[in-house]
């Protein structure tokens, strides 16, 4: 048997390299909490959450309350009937999106130990790895350069890019990274900081520079669909939604707006459950998909290099948390360079 006995909740802390700054909002520590769900044959299935106030409204003590709620909706349910789980677990899907994330990977790491098959094979196991970009935060001019450069220079080809909060220093800072970093592709990240007018000012600045912009990340606000179009419509670089799109519902939405060429998919916006959803409905409309991640640790970016490789759905990965924090180890995946594999 594979049934759920019990669900406990670890708390953790972990601090960033260099205090974390987007549009808005400046991290210098992220608060995990990892759970460990028991079944009746000795197996531990672990999973982690790292909660967003901004983008999901999650308070880190209100979601320490939902452990009892949980467990009395799973308790006694067998891993191996997984979406039975995962359906009792949607339930959390508007209250506490990070949770469900978590839950339900452990649900599948406890199946995984059960049957003895790593979770991205469970889920498809299309690629053996994946290469991530590397975040860099907003910044002055100089230290933006440096800490593109330093990453460029290790081997991230990829590099994503904070911007948002001032159009014209975003512009000269993003054009000197382009500048000391010839050959790298960027991820230009607003974080809902421009009008669709700043931004579609922002990338005719780049496209005239002949800045190699991968992907214009949520360039206005969350709800700022005709925005949205408007920005896509004119400008010369795919643009992708991450806020906008949570649930496989927000990814209809953005489908039928047809507003956006990339959704940005995070485990901890959606869950298990709904990062499948979107994955299927992304593919079919001819939607581009990046993985992307909160604040988590070692097991926590582990639940996503298993889904990405496991799916296989992703052009572009954003799987750095666990790189520009201090301390956690890498669970169930191995690094080299800016390659994740997965591992059992
Ligand atoms: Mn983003």
């Amino acid at each position: 048997m594979s049934l759920i006995k019990n669900l406990q909740f670890k708390q953790e802390e972990f601090e960033y390299e260099v205090p974390f700054h987007i549009t808005n909002s400046v991290a210098t520590t992220s608060k995990v909490i990892t759970v460990e769900l028991s079944l009746d044959n000795g197996v531990v299935g672990l999973g982690q959450a790292s909660r967003s106030f901004r983008v999901n409204g999650e308070v880190f003590d209100g979601l320490l309350k939902y452990r009892d709620e949980i467990l009395d909706k799973i308790n006694g349910l067998d891993v191996r009937n997984y979406r039975r789980v995962f359906d009792q677990i949607d339930k959390f899907s508007r209250t506490a999106p990070s949770l469900k994330a978590a839950v339900q990977f452990a649900v599948l790491d406890g199946l995984s130990q059960t049957v003895n098959l790593p979770v991205f094979q469970l889920l498809g196991g299309r690629k053996d790895f994946i290469e991530t970009d590397l975040t860099i935060g907003i910044d002055n001019l100089e230290t933006t350069v440096i800490r593109a450069k330093e990453a460029f220079d290790k081997g991230f080809t990829t590099l994503k890019l904070k911007v948002g909060e001032d159009l014209n220093h975003d512009i000269d800072r993003v054009l000197a990274v382009s500048e000391a970093t010839k050959g790298a592709g960027y991820i230009v990240d607003a974080n809902l900081g421009y009008t669709a007018k700043e931004a579609i000012q922002f990338a005719d600045q780049m496209y005239k520079n002949g800045v190699n912009i991968r992907i214009f990340e949520q360039p206005v606000d969350v709800y700022d669909f005709d925005g949205m179009r408007l920005v896509r419509n004119n400008c010369h670089y795919p643009v992708g939604a991450d806020e906008t799109c949570k649930t496989k519902y927000d990814a209809m939405r953005l489908v039928r707006e047809d507003c956006v060429d990339y959704i940005n998919i995070k485990l901890m916006k959606s869950g298990l459950s709904d990062a499948l959803a979107i994955v299927e409905i992304a593919q079919t409309a001819n939607k581009k998909l990046m993985i992307g991640c909160m604040g988590e640790g070692g097991i926590g970016i582990g639940q996503s290099v298993h889904f990405a490789c496991g799916t296989g759905a992703f052009t572009y990965h954003d799987l750095d948390s666990c790189l520009l924090l201090k301390k956690p180890k890498p669970f169930r995946f191995r690094t080299e360079g800016n390659k994740l594999y997965p591992t059992f």
